[in-house]
């Protein structure tokens, strides 16, 4: 009866059943990726725009799935916030972001901090903060040298909240930054209570810089709108010299993007904060 009850399913629905089935393998597969230590991270500098040097960097997670290769996040994040195994991935995140920072810094490397993307998911959890200070104990990483990105809409889904579990984030002493900033619809009188250092302009908005007047503006008043909030303000998916000069011109703090660097494999940051470290 079982079967017969799966059949009849898989005859009216085919293609949801097909969605479901590959799902619960990729769930099982990343079970196992969790299990086996098969994510790793890629680090991409964050400059400054006024120096040159390297003050940041952004902790992006891959995975290397032995049977496919290196897998992008937007292939399994979605998955893993589902299936709740999005806070077992972000925990070890965090943990390898801050492990590794100390160990550069260790290294007598130039000290720059380390930026970690926290999901939605784990921003709902109560206990964050306390698990952010555990993880900056257990690992001697100073909090100044860590920052969390949140996106704008993860902040907004219950704003109320946000604002008390971010103070609670700042009072450990680390960053926090709204990612993908202009994508959302943070009210003015909320941008003003969120205990953040910093905006990060989202992606569409800068690579039209040179293309889209509208984008343009867009960005020119994100600019002055975190400056007149006293917020650091950084673009990401800078690619062209274009973009950069547009972006110095409004004095914009920090750049992310191709035209400095791609997200690049650990053993390969020691040799760029040497060169561009702060
Ligand atoms: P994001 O936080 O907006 O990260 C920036 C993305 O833009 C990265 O893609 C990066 O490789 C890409 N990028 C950087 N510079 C440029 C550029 O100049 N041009 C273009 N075209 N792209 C650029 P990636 O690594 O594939 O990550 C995609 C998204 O996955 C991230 O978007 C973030 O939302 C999520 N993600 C990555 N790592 C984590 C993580 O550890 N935890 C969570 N929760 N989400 C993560
Ligand atoms: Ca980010
Ligand atoms: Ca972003
Ligand atoms: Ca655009």
């Amino acid at each position: 009866a079982k079967d017969m009850g799966r059949n009849t399913f898989q005859f009216y629905q085919p293609e949801m059943n097909t969605s479901v089935g590959a799902r619960l393998n990729l769930e099982r597969r990343l079970r196992r990726a969790l299990r086996d230590g098969e994510f790793l991270l890629h680090y991409q500098p964050q400059v400054d725009i006024e120096t040159g040097q390297i003050v940041g960097m952004e902790a992006l997670v891959r995975w290397l799935d032995p049977e496919v290769g290196l897998v992008p996040p937007s292939a399994f994040i979605p998955v893993a916030e589902e299936s709740g195994l999005i806070g077992p991935l972000s925990e070890w995140v965090l943990r390898e972001a801050c492990r590794q920072n100390k160990a550069w810094q260790d290294e007598g490397l130039p000290p720059a901090r380390v930026s970690v993307n926290l999901s939605a998911r784990q921003f709902q959890q109560r206990d964050i903060a306390k698990l952010v200070m555990a993880i900056l104990e257990e690992t001697g990483l100073e909090p100044q040298y860590l920052e969390l990105e949140l996106t704008e809409s993860t902040i907004m889904r219950n704003a109320e909240e946000a604002v008390t579990m971010l103070a609670e984030l700042h009072a450990l002493g680390i960053g926090l930054a709204i990612d993908d900033f202009g994508t959302g619809y943070s009210s003015l009188s909320y941008l003003k209570r969120f205990p953040v250092d910093r905006l990060k302009i989202d992606r569409s908005f800068v690579s039209d810089i040179g293309a889209s007047s509208d984008d343009e503006t867009i960005t020119s008043a994100i600019i002055a709108l975190a400056h007149s909030l006293q917020l650091q303000v950084i673009a990401e998916g800078v690619e062209t010299a274009a973009q950069l000069d547009f972006l110095k011109e409004r004095a914009c703090n920090e750049m992310q993007g191709y035209f400095f660097a791609r997200p690049m494999p650990h053993d390969a940051i020691p040799e760029m904060l040497q060169q561009a470290g702060a």
